[in-house]
């Protein structure tokens, strides 16, 4: 995005006339030298936080003690970070101390791969002490300094080293991979928050099944949530990628890779959110797979928020195969109703048809029954037709 960036060298050129120094730095060089869209623009700076609150008229403080501040400019934000260097990770999740430094090339080199670990000046000059623009061509991924000493100061590094392999299509250096190989199991220190984040980013990463592969030869998988020794290349990588939790999940729910959705969203704390969209998709696949099709009635009760998630898990297990994409818009395109609000014949019109009878769960029986034969276009959706038809069923039983 070439006015993130533009925006960012005017940021640069503020620094630099109150007297700092500032580059672009980490992934947005990165992803701009190969040619990707890029994320979020990051700015390393040599001046302290309070200074940029000054510069600037919208600063946002989200983590003065770690030295970031975002700053807000033509609408757009940009984490602004002071030189650093982190020292002593004794619990293998914080570095115990943050200490400014003056120099951009010491703050370069407390990042993890080469390829993340370059500056571009506000000129467009490259800033590149550890080989980064090389470990690009070769389409590398290389730690900073030695890949034992930083993966042991933060292990999640070992599977950032692999959701870049499945976003980039790189392959993990072989010093590189040795150190995971060895040192795999230090993942169990960390939070399962920050592996989740990478992990999604990793299932759906183009080159996913590298992905996969690396994380089994490695033995990563092992320390994973729900996944110990069971997961088994061969049988169990998916057609296409996982683009989200709640695919991910039914994907591995599927696969016996865990009991069910609960399970998942508790081992890998996922949000509610996850686990209610994990749910309606995995409800669906399982009436997919009573017909082998997309039928009406499944169409109907799966949100069409998460029509694409579905078509991708059907996709993830058998195959790509575009009829499915096409088979559901048509479906949800001729549903009859698209609610039970839609029906011309209500709840309260059933109670009075049977009106001497006591209120109970019969109530939603019927309803459902109703909905669905109307869904399935068995019956028309008019209220004396529905009428007629429900007289003649039994009385409820109430229980
Ligand atoms: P993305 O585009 O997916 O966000 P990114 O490279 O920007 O990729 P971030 O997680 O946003 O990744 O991190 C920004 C930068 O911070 C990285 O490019 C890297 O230089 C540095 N970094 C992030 N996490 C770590 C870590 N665990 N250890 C060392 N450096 C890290
Ligand atoms: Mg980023």
């Amino acid at each position: 995005n070439v006015t993130m960036f533009n925006s960012a060298f005017e940021i640069i050129g503020e620094i630099e006339a109150a007297g700092g120094e500032a580059y672009i730095v980490g992934g947005a060089v990165r992803d701009a030298l190969i040619g990707r869209p890029i994320g979020d623009v990051d700015i390393a700076t040599s001046l302290r936080p309070e200074e940029i609150q000054n510069i600037f008229e919208k600063v946002i403080p989200i983590g003065i003690e770690h030295g970031t501040v975002m700053v807000r400019y033509h609408s757009e934000s940009y984490e602004v970070t002071t030189y650093r260097k982190e020292e002593g990770y004794e619990d293998f999740r914080h570095p115990d101390e943050v200490t400014f430094v003056g120099d951009i090339r010491e703050d370069l080199a407390r990042r993890d791969f080469t390829m993340n670990a370059m500056a571009m000046g506000k000129d467009q000059t490259i800033v590149d002490p550890f080989g980064g623009q090389q470990a690009i061509k070769d389409k590398v991924i290389q730690a900073v300094g030695h890949p034992k000493e930083r993966f042991f100061e933060d292990p999640l590094r070992m599977i950032r080293a692999v959701r870049f392999a499945s976003q980039l299509g790189f392959t993990v250096e072989s010093k590189t991979e040795e150190a995971i190989n060895e040192q795999a199991p230090l993942l169990k220190h960390i939070a399962i928050e920050r592996i989740a984040n990478e992990m999604i980013k990793l299932l759906a990463g183009q080159h996913f099944s590298q992905g996969f592969h690396v994380l089994c030869t490695t033995g990563m998988m092992e320390e994973f949530p729900l996944f110990q020794s069971q997961f088994d290349v061969k049988s169990h990588v998916p057609y296409v990628s996982l683009n989200s939790w709640p695919e991910a999940i039914s994907y591995f729910v599927e696969k016996g890779i865990g009991e069910n959705v609960k399970d998942w969203v508790k081992e890998w704390k996922l949000s509610n959110q996850i686990r209610h969209s994990a749910e309606s998709i995995r409800m669906a696949y399982k009436e997919f797979q009573l017909t082998s099709s997309i039928t009406p009635w499944l169409v109907y009760r799966l949100p069409r928020s998460l029509d694409q998630s579905f078509v991708r898990l059907i996709q993830a297990i058998h195959g790509e195969d575009h009829r499915w994409q096409v088979q559901l818009s048509e479906q949800a395109n001729e549903l009859a109703i698209e609610n039970r609000k839609d029906l011309a014949f209500q709840a309260a019109d059933l109670i009075q048809l049977f009106h001497d009878e006591k209120k109970g769960s019969w109530i939603e029986e019927y309803m459902t029954r109703i909905e669905r034969t109307v869904v399935e276009g068995n019956i028309k959706n008019d209220y004396e037709t529905i009428k007629e038809w429900v007289q003649q069923w039994n009385r409820p039983v109430n229980n």
